[in-house]
């Protein structure tokens, strides 16, 4: 095997932006002309993140093969422009469940199973798994922080890993935070040293330390921590806190930090161009303009439940010169008397994804106003499920209409559980047991959308044929489509066989599209997504009215200002 592995873990505390620090590091290598791998390990049993509490957890990433992942790999897809699946992301729970599931069909023959070898054996070959494309380089992020009991075995396995592949083919990153004490104006190594300690105390010595600080770290103190924790003096960096995740390479490459791993590891690496980092960090400190965007939803208290709507959105603003400035409102809060209060001056009006039933009527109660005071709407899975109750309700006056999944008794259940469609992936048909919660029932991953002409969905893809990510139970029924379609709602994307309703939206608005995809899975910063492109277009020509065409000429090919 080419491949050399870098690993990175994480010390003092969580929080550290090890995610950010991996997709960085890969970004950097990739900019200098190698061939890259990114995985994360994740400590906690679950066997994946897909039925975790997004209040606990933060999002649930999506990929093209359906995996439900881990929110880094949004980081990864985003920093390195490739696709991840479900081999770039393993937890103790997904390890220990095909461990479990081999000792129950005799695969061990009567052995005694134990976590050395048997666990990090199937550690090691999941790390081994990620680098089978020829890659010149994988890197390895392990989730939690060094010393805590569930990340043992993953360290193990690492350290394992150094002596089976050679110590030329693996590097070990350490972040770790060094505060900055303000009042006594000094900065703290003490919490490094021991981190380091506690790794080197299960058999790892560090070969790079990266310093999560407040500020940057002089060289007298880098040079303090190389000789406490036994690194090269120039094998110190700071990781400085930043106004934008996306100046973190640049941050890293002006340390010296790829320099260092490919002279370490031996890696035929080439001077980067970091161009198009520099072209982007230059226009999210330059923008011309700014609008309010709110985003009306549940998960809002803690933010990293809508980590890929929020890049997603900054993407847009980054297309359209403009700074967008997020409202996140709990939709709770919503009711007919507070709707001005909380969306008067706003922009663009945001449903995202969502389960449940908790704080529906808010979010029906904004999406009406939005409809009715023609601020542009972009409703996403949930958010587009609920557009279309909105309008049955006010607009086809369909009283009581509902998605099953609130009112399962519902007399118009315009949003319903499908129990069988056609899986165009595997060229089956997928059966639903309605009576299952599970998360294994749901329409996942990248499914084909086919957009009809005049559209705003044809507009901004500018294409006849588009693949989107879903990741849901409901849909769209189509026994009430001719009732829709007549009264002025367009259905502008469906399935290939046209049994699915992908996308929705409103001719006589500035700009109202659901979808039923999460197509904020798919936005790079390089690369806004074409829907929210436009939607954010949409509402900076509300915010900055000029003298052009408002009708958005459905006709008109849709015209990126991407540089
Ligand atoms: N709860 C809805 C469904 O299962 C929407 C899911 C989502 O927004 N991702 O269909």
């Amino acid at each position: 095997m080419k491949t050399k592995f870098i690993f990175i873990t994480g010390g003092v505390l969580s929080s550290l932006g090890k995610g950010l620090a991996a997709a960085s590091i890969a970004a950097l290598l990739k900019a200098r002309g190698l061939k890259v791998a990114l995985q994360k390990l994740d400590p906690y049993i679950n066997v994946d993140p897909g039925t975790m509490n997004p209040f606990q957890h933060g999002e649930v990433y999506v990929t093209e093969d359906g995996a439900e992942t881990d929110l880094d790999l949004g980081h990864y897809e985003r920093y390195l422009d490739q696709p991840m699946s479900q081999i770039n992301n393993f937890s103790s729970g997904s390890i220990y469940h095909a461990v479990i599931s081999r000792e129950r069909r005799g695969d061990y023959l009567g052995g005694t199973v134990q976590v050395i070898p048997h666990v990090t054996d199937e550690i090691k070959n999941a790390i081994l798994s990620v680098a089978t494309d020829d890659e010149d380089v994988a890197l390895i992020e392990i989730g939690g922080t060094v010393g805590d009991i569930e990340s043992l075995p993953f360290l193990e396995a690492i350290r394992q890993l150094r002596g089976d592949l050679g110590k030329e083919n693996v590097l070990y990153i350490h972040l770790t935070l060094v505060p900055y004490i303000k009042v006594a104006g000094e900065i703290k190594t003490k919490p490094t040293q021991h981190s380091v300690k506690e790794l080197r105390s299960i058999g790892i010595q560090a070969d790079i330390i990266l310093c999560r600080c407040e500020v940057d770290l002089e060289q007298e103190i880098k040079s303090k921590i190389a000789l406490f924790c036994n690194v090269d003096p120039d094998a110190v960096f700071t990781a400085r806190d930043v106004k934008s995740i996306y100046e973190v390479p640049l941050m890293f490459y002006e340390e010296g930090l790829d320099q260092k791993v490919a002279i370490l590891l031996k890696l035929p690496a080439k001077n980067p161009n970091l161009q198009a980092w520099k072209n982007l960090v230059h226009r999210l400190n330059n923008y011309s303009s700014q609008v309010v965007i709110a985003i009306v939803g549940k998960y809002v208290d803690l933010k990293e439940s809508y980590k890929s709507l929020h890049e997603a959105l900054i993407h847009a603003g980054l297309e359209n010169d403009s700074r967008v400035m997020l409202k996140y409102i709990n939709s709770e809060d919503i009711t007919q008397q507070s709707l001005d209060c909380h969306l008067q001056g706003v922009q663009g009006i945001l449903v995202p994804g969502g389960f449940g039933g908790r704080g529906i009527e808010g979010k029906i109660l904004s999406i009406k106003y939005a409809r009715e005071n023609s601020i542009p709407f972009f409703g996403i899975c949930l958010g587009m499920q609920c557009a279309v109750i909105e309008y049955a309700r006010n607009v086809l006056h369909l009283e009581g209409a509902d998605s099953q999944e609130f009112t399962p008794e519902t007399p118009f259940p315009v949003i319903y559980l499908m129990t069988e469609w056609f899986d165009f992936r595997t060229q089956t048909i997928q059966k639903r047991d309605p009576g299952s919660e599970k998360g294994g029932t749901m329409r996942l991953g990248a499914y084909p959308c086919v957009l009809k002409s005049g559209t705003r969905a044809m507009q901004a893809y500018n294409t006849v044929e588009v693949a989107e990510r879903h990741r849901h139970r409901y849909e769209f029924n189509m026994q009430f489509a001719q009732e829709f379609q007549s009264s002025g709602m367009v259905l502008s994307g469906f399935s290939p066989d046209e049994k699915l309703v992908e996308i929705i939206e409103l001719q006589e608005h500035p700009w109202f599209v659901g979808c039923q995809f999460h197509p904020e899975f798919k936005s790079s910063p390089m690369r806004a997504h074409p829907l929210f492109r436009e939607f954010v277009r949409a509402a900076v020509r509300l915010a900055v009215p000029d003298d052009r065409d408002f009708s958005l000429a459905l006709q008109e090919s849709s015209g990126s200002t991407t540089s």
